[in-house]
């Protein structure tokens, strides 16, 4: 039993007090974990667009004070009442959307949009008690998506937390708790290309280049690339993209010009941007008869999917998918174990990394579109 259990813990945690506004390393106070939560020491963590769009609020809906991060990788400090299957000490990796492991969704074999634990961001609680684990000055402080890693220590529901091989490197691994594993299996798991096709790739970030990489495991013979940021051209070249198109340099809708490049239509697309007309073009793009489109971007709260009917009468498949259909706690320890086999290269795609005190570097970086992945260091 270490020190802390069932104490309050005084650490620093990187606050977003405004909409848009730096975070502010501040002292939070986090309360022990309670039935079926666990406390976790965050070790490394990076920044996903996902936080920033909360963050910037300008497409979501705002809840400040709040901690956010979700992606990270960390070791389990205490926990909580009825939690048998971690324990102080496990190395773990926080996920954004749980496996509950009892409720349909977790009992079928398709879904991973556990009914209890499914991707929520607008509670800023946790599910036990609605209560925030979070405070500075007993001022609660609210939680982002279940994780909260921006944060030396955090308190997640068991079933939002991924138990993995000791021996990974959790500067490395971190980034599985959400992008990579997003977009591999968005390709593999949801997209499923069939050796040979071709594989339109929508945003080059760390989670499109991701789902190149899955495309490239499955044998696609051409990754189209298509971004309207030319400097992540070069950086993709690295993850199998073969041929690259910035919607900036074509005067008629890409769909249309991903149509002429294909002889009618790329076999499979993923879509990687959180824009919406992207999305719109990444469906419209497929070809007829056999086309598969996966949506993985987070839309603008606000946003419509608008397109012609017999777009999908003419037998093309629209799918979406959180997580890349990855059930966080039975599967990620495989995708870990893929890295470890050096089945998959995680290396790759961190490009920068900063100490905790300087967590407001990697914000500038995603937004400037600068590098795939910075990782935050918590004991800097
Ligand atoms: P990122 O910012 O690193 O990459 C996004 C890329 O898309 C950028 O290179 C940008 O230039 C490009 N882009 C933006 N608008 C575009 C457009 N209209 N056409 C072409 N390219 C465009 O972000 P990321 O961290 O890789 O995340 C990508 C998206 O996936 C985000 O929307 C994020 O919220 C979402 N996401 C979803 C899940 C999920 O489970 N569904 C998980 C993680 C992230
Ligand atoms: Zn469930």
């Amino acid at each position: 039993m270490s020190t802390t259990a069932g104490n309050v813990i005084r650490c620093r945690a990187a606050v977003a007090w405004e909409a848009g506004k730096p975070l502010v390393i501040e002292e939070v106070e986090v309360a022990p974990p309670q039935a079926m939560e666990v406390r976790l020491k965050i070790l490394y963590t990076s920044l996903c667009h996902t936080d920033v769009y909360f963050w910037e609020a300008k497409g979501q809906n705002p809840m400040f004070p709040r901690i956010y991060g979700h992606e990270a990788g960390g070791i389990v400090e205490s926990v909580g009442e009825g939690v048998t299957d971690l324990q102080p000490g496990d190395h773990v990796l926080p996920v954004f959307t749980g496996e509950c492991k009892e409720c349909d969704h977790c009992k079928s074999e398709e879904s991973n949009m556990c009914r209890l634990l499914r991707i929520n961001t607008d509670r800023g609680v946790m599910i036990g008690d609605g209560q925030s684990r979070f405070s500075i000055n007993g001022k609660p402080i609210y939680h982002f998506v279940g994780t909260s890693t921006f944060s030396e220590y955090t308190v997640c529901h068991v079933g939002s937390v991924a138990k993995i091989n000791p021996l990974a490197p959790l500067d490395k691994v971190c980034v599985l708790s959400c992008g990579i594993s997003t977009g591999l299996g968005a390709t593999l798991n949801v997209a499923k290309p069939p050796k040979g096709s071709t594989v339109a790739i929508f945003g080059l970030g760390a989670v499109g280049l991701a789902a190149a990489e899955g495309a490239r495991i499955a044998g696609a013979s051409r990754i189209i690339g298509v971004d309207l940021n030319s400097n992540r051209f070069d950086e993709a070249k690295k993850f199998g993209v073969t041929e690259f198109i910035n919607p900036k340099d074509y005067a008629k809708p890409i769909q249309e010009v991903l149509a002429e490049m294909t002889n009618g239509g790329v076999d499979r697309s993923v879509e990687c941007t959180g824009n919406v007309t992207a999305m719109i073009s990444a469906f419209e793009c497929v070809h007829d008869g056999w086309g598969v489109a996966v949506l993985v971007g987070v839309p603008h709260k606000d946003a419509e999917f608008k397109t012609h009917p017999m777009n999908l009468l003419n037998e093309r498949t629209l799918k979406g998918t959180f997580f890349g259909n990855y059930k966080p706690r039975s599967d990620l320890p495989s995708v870990v174990e893929k890295y470890m086999n050096k089945e998959l290269e995680v290396e790759k795609f961190i490009t920068h990394s900063v100490p905790f005190s300087e967590i407001n570097k990697a914000f500038d970086l995603m937004l400037k579109g600068e590098g795939i992945r910075c990782i935050i260091n918590m004991e800097g």
